[in-house]
């Protein structure tokens, strides 16, 4: 049996726009509406990632309880979403890793055992944290070339931007894209589950981007070779995949990723992409039961 989760890494628009007062963020109302409707479509439940600081706002937390209602995993994305989160100091990543886990904990009713770094910076001080802190599962590893393009394009998306362009530059893991394992393993007792990527030594990882990044017929070829190399599969999706300028008549824009171009042809590709991955005969999971799946056979 070969399985697939949706991993949903919800960077909200709240947290993009810097928390504007007053700001009602439409990740948590009409883009999630939209997604959900995948899900129910697919028969699949997601895997969503949160940002602990959009957990400040009432309105917030009370969707995210309603999708572990539903059935959705909840999973640690971090308090401030930093993208030099692998470089932080041990104190600042246990505050930022433990902060969200309380959050989460005490606003689905269940502590969350799954975790993906912002910007899939990674550190071996961050896995020392996540093991300490009992998790298992990470999803930070980005085991491909296509590392360094995505690094430099998330910078030059962020310049002029101070803080938030430098963090996106101070990583501690440039050499992980080189050296890193492409299939699950255990690290301190986590099942690392690095992003899923086209088979030999060049492997190209794919997630939703890809398709906006490299044109969808190569992104389509690029994930029916991913599927057929990777018995854990998964495929990382994110907010601004099913956002458009209509969602926020009222803000700038132009930092943001994908937001241009019309909603009923994002949703077309999603569901296409959602088809290729339901033609591959998978079994849909979510990535913490994948994790455990990867565990029985690595322990
Ligand atoms: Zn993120």
């Amino acid at each position: 049996m070969s399985y697939a989760s949706i991993s949903l890494n919800l960077d909200s628009m709240d947290h993009a726009f810097g928390y504007p007062a007053g700001y009602e963020d439409p990740t948590f109302g009409p883009v999630m509406d939209r997604f959900e409707a995948f899900a129910e479509q697919f028969g699949f439940r997601y895997s969503l990632y949160v940002i602990g600081r959009d957990l400040e706002k009432q309105r917030h937390r009370a969707k995210v309880r309603g999708w572990a209602e539903r059935g959705h995993e909840i999973g640690n994305h971090t308090w401030n979403h930093h993208a030099n989160f692998g470089a932080l100091s041990k104190a600042e990543l246990t505050e930022e890793i433990h902060r969200t886990h309380a959050g989460l904990a005490d606003t689905t009713g269940q502590a969350p055992d799954g975790f993906i770094a912002p910007a899939w910076s990674y550190s071996d001080r961050m896995m020392d944290v996540l093991a300490e802190q009992g998790y298992r599962y990470d999803t930070s590893l980005f085991p491909s070339l296509l590392y360094y393009p995505f690094v430099l394009k998330n910078a030059w998306n962020h310049l002029g931007q101070g803080e938030k362009f430098w963090r996106i530059l101070d990583r501690r893991d440039w050499l992980q894209p080189l050296v890193g394992s492409r299939e699950p393993y255990l690290d301190r007792g986590v099942v690392m589950l690095p992003v899923p990527s086209t088979p030999g030594p060049l492997g190209l990882t794919i997630w939703h981007t890809t398709g906006f990044l490299l044109g969808w017929e190569k992104h389509f070829g690029m994930l029916r070779a991913a599927l057929a190399a990777r018995k854990y599969f998964y495929y990382v999706v994110h907010p601004a995949d099913l956002t458009c300028s209509a969602d926020f008549p009222d803000l700038p824009v132009n930092a943001l990723e994908r937001i241009g171009g019309s909603l009923a042809e994002k949703q077309r590709r999603f569901a296409e992409s959602l088809q290729v991955i339901e033609d591959a005969k998978r079994e849909w999971v979510t990535m913490g039961t994948m994790a455990g799946l990867a565990r029985a056979e690595l322990v």
